[in-house]
């Protein structure tokens, strides 16, 4: 990545690119976002994007894009059946990973129904680092379960572990040795760990995992959504990739699994998803789910100017230039957090700046939501949306009774490429000015509670008055600024 120090010593990350194309932005008085966090039952996903100003939510289908991928929207190919526009999606893929087969699919959730749909069975014990919520969901009701055998020091939210995504290989063993291999219908790696802070695994613990469900003839799937993030980290944290090209290590980790599959919400800078196969074998048991639920082989659900913009931006993906940015901006933000004494999550991973949930609101009892209710309380502070990845964020037991998440975090996406410098200062200030005032923010409860993914569309309401109070403290400190 090009090293740039300054002359006056400001420690800070540089855009690398210029912006060509601005969204306005609204910031409106906190009198109005009371309003609107109220009439989203609390729910920071049920916000109305009017309402906000930075909107911290996800990574997802929302990253910048750059003017070589808009330019390649332009020249498409509109065809039901043996589009170009996928041949040249699929020989970018094939580039990258090697792999022989591609199946397009509308993005990544949508390669995981078909995942689960070919391979889980009732029983079955899906052994992963981590799980991830739309994955679980698929795998839990086709009757199978997911198994965690993340290494301890991952859900630790204070590390200096560069590697918190690691597989615990002596976890793998026993897993192994404990389950009937009839039931191990694949093992799964998530790259750049969603729910733990966007954590990522060295290239190192790749091989061992997949070494090992070589031995035992295990399929191996990698969940590649956020690799972008975890490429840039094996590159700068891990001494055996210190002399790798970005497509050197894309290679490297590519040759590992049998089945690699990808949101192009965020891997690719753009909207899709794909399952990239090495096997005919796999590639022929999954293949027919496609046209069943997604569309023809050559689009499945994607549209042909999306698959352009894919193609191009995965290209772009191999550029360390342009895959730094995310990295560097969430570390300068969560060291900038961590200088105010605010708790985040450290090491700063990929994704987002992670608050965690569970020091800064240690007076909120787990049931009632620490995470949920500092979503809405930095919304109230600064117009702010983040994402709750949390207690909220699980789903309950068969007999109603809720698990308690490993760690109750508060996410602020840095969507690639889209916030500045001072978007980020702001940020920083208005969560510092929130800190101050933890004691005012109390806890949330349910109005309407659905039975799975909860979080998308659930309502809340504040368990007391406070959130009036901190609009009242927020108007005596910022007098009339917005
Ligand atoms: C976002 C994400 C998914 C799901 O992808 P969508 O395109 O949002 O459906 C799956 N796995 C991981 C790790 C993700 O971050």
């Amino acid at each position: 990545m090009a090293n740039i120090k300054f002359f006056t010593g400001m420690d800070i990350p540089l855009e690398l690119h210029k912006v060509r194309m601005v969204q306005k932005l609204n910031l409106q008085p906190i009198e109005r976002r009371l309003e609107a966090i109220s009439e989203a039952g609390n729910n920071t996903f049920l916000l109305k994007n009017k309402d906000i100003f930075l909107d911290m939510l996800t990574d997802s289908g929302v990253n910048g894009m750059s003017d070589r991928q808009t330019a390649a929207m332009l020249i498409c190919d509109d065809s039901y059946a043996g589009s170009a526009s996928f041949e040249r999606l699929e020989a970018k893929v094939h580039e990258l990973f090697g792999t022989d087969y591609l199946l397009p699919a509308h993005q990544g959730r949508a390669c995981e129904n078909i995942l689960a749909i070919s391979f889980v069975k009732e029983g079955d014990i899906i052994p992963m680092n981590f799980h991830f919520t739309t994955t679980k969901a698929h795998i839990t009701r086709l009757g199978g379960r997911v198994a965690e055998l993340l290494s301890d020091e991952g859900i630790q939210t204070s590390s200096d572990n560069p590697f918190k995504g690691n597989i615990d290989l002596d976890k793998l063993r026993r897993f192994i040795a404990d389950t009937d291999p009839q039931h191990i219908p694949f093992l799964r790696v998530e790259a750049g760990t969603n729910l733990i802070g966007g954590q990522p695994l060295s290239l190192e613990n790749m091989h061992d995992v997949c070494e090992i469900c070589r031995e035992h003839h295990i399929m191996t799937v990698l969940d590649a959504s956020l690799l972008q993030d975890n490429l840039y980290f094996m590159k700068t944290r891990e001494e055996q990739c210190k002399n790798l090209t970005i497509r050197e290590i894309t290679k490297r980790v590519a040759d590992e699994f049998d089945i690699i599959y990808f949101s192009a919400r965020k891997f690719g800078f753009a909207r899709g998803g794909c399952i990239a196969i090495h096997d005919k074998k796999h590639y022929d048991q999954m293949r027919e789910l496609v046209p069943m639920y997604e569309g023809f082989l050559t689009y499945g659900g994607m549209s042909v100017r999306e698959m352009e913009a894919i193609t191009v931006g995965l290209d772009e993906t191999m550029d360390e230039d342009v895959i730094s940015q995310g990295p560097l901006f969430i570390d300068f933000m969560t060291k900038e957090l961590l200088k105010r004494h605010v708790p985040v999550v450290t090491p700063s991973g990929g994704l987002g700046c992670h608050l965690n949930a569970r020091e800064f609101l240690p007076h909120i009892d787990d049931h009632e939501y620490p995470a949920g209710a500092l979503a809405a309380a930095v919304y109230l502070a600064g117009g702010i949306r983040g994402m709750e990845r949390g207690t909220l964020s699980e789903q309950r037991e068969a007999d109603g009774t809720e698990p308690i998440a490993d760690v109750e975090l508060l996410r602020l996406a840095l969507p690639r490429r889209v916030f500045t410098m001072s978007q980020v200062l702001y940020a920083v200030d208005r969560i510092t000015w929130l800190y101050e005032n933890r004691n005012l923010v109390g806890g949330l409860r349910w109005v309407e509670e659905p039975g799975s993914l909860r979080f998308f569309f659930g309502r809340l309401e504040p368990t007391s008055n406070w959130q009036e109070k901190l609009v009242a403290k927020f108007r005596a400190d910022f007098k009339d600024s917005l």
